[in-house]
């Protein structure tokens, strides 16, 4: 497995910083993970110099030589079959300028095209280092397991999850939200976008769920400023989780209140996590549902 690998300068600098406390945290776990990391220049150096991930960082130059520009090549496949990566890891400041640049977005745009992580916070840096483990059948030292011993994240219990998903990928939310129905009940709570919400709590009455009361707590829409008011509850620490399937391919009329979303998740990055698309949330669902593992 190969990702990419990018931090903001205020991410890593100081023995303090994102990407130190996520690479010697997850270290052994991604050593047994085998997991290359294709690094642009500054993520590249300060691990080198830490002496942090040995062989496994391979340098893919600094951004001001196109170091980003050939990570979002490489998501959508790259120029050969062996250069294409499997996901992202990118520590993004969102007070760091590059953070709107044309390359930032486009390296999430392509991770989301493709189904492949695009992984934007330290709290969902280490939770998908825990999800990939999983999923390899390997007992993580890094998140807990059943097993291990390791630091536990925060429960579900005392987590709040957003649900929100764009119009032509609706019907693939209702089917996640079905297929893991126990699952996403364990959440302190649930909040939505208006439509998408309305349509959850639907669901959630059809098969069960106590009609006095709604499973998600609905917002405005998203073109009315759903989007904005959960990046307000993010925020202020009141949603750590972000599932939101998004629809690259149509342009919105309220790409601004999205892209302000994100940027409230990486403001929020030591506890909040954002999944962009259903194959990384069933893919992190499917982990958190294997006998004998719970990350949190
Ligand atoms: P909706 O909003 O759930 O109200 O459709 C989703 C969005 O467009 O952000």
């Amino acid at each position: 497995m190969k990702f990419g690998l990018v931090a903001h300068r205020s991410h890593r600098m100081g023995p303090d910083c994102a990407l130190l406390r996520w690479a010697k945290r997850c270290e052994p776990d991604l050593f047994a993970l085998k997991l290359q990391l294709h690094a642009t220049g500054g993520a590249h150096d300060a691990l080198v110099v830490n002496n942090l991930l040995g062989s496994q960082i391979i340098s893919i130059g600094h951004g001001r030589d196109g170091g980003l520009m050939r990570l979002v090549s490489r998501a959508a496949g790259g120029l050969k079959p062996e250069d294409a990566i499997d996901g992202v890891f990118f520590f993004i400041d969102p007070i760091n300028p590059t953070s709107t640049y044309p390359e930032t977005l486009a390296l999430k745009r392509q991770c989301v095209i493709h189904g492949k992580p695009f992984v934007a916070t330290l709290a969902g840096a280490i939770e998908w280092v825990g999800v990939e483990m999983a999923l390899a059948g390997l007992v993580s030292s890094s998140t807990s397991t059943s097993t291990s011993g390791g630091e536990k994240l925060a429960p579900l219990e005392s987590q709040v999850v957003a649900l929100i998903a764009h119009d032509a990928l609706k019907s693939e939310m209702l089917a996640f939200a079905v297929d893991y129905f126990d699952l996403l009940s364990r959440f302190g709570g649930r909040v939505a976008t208006g439509t998408t919400g309305s349509k959850l709590n639907a669901m959630a009455w059809s098969i069960g769920w106590p009609i006095s009361q709604p499973w998600v707590t609905c917002y405005q829409s998203g073109p009315l400023g759903g989007d904005a008011q959960i990046a307000e509850l993010v925020l202020d620490r009141r949603c750590q989780k972000v599932f939101f399937f998004e629809d690259p391919h149509v342009a919105r009329q309220h790409e601004a209140d999205i892209q302000l979303l994100d940027r409230a998740v990486y403001s929020a990055g030591d506890v909040t996590t954002c999944f962009n698309t259903p194959a990384m949330t069933r893919r992190w669902a499917k982990a958190m549902s294997k006998p004998g593992f719970d990350l949190q």
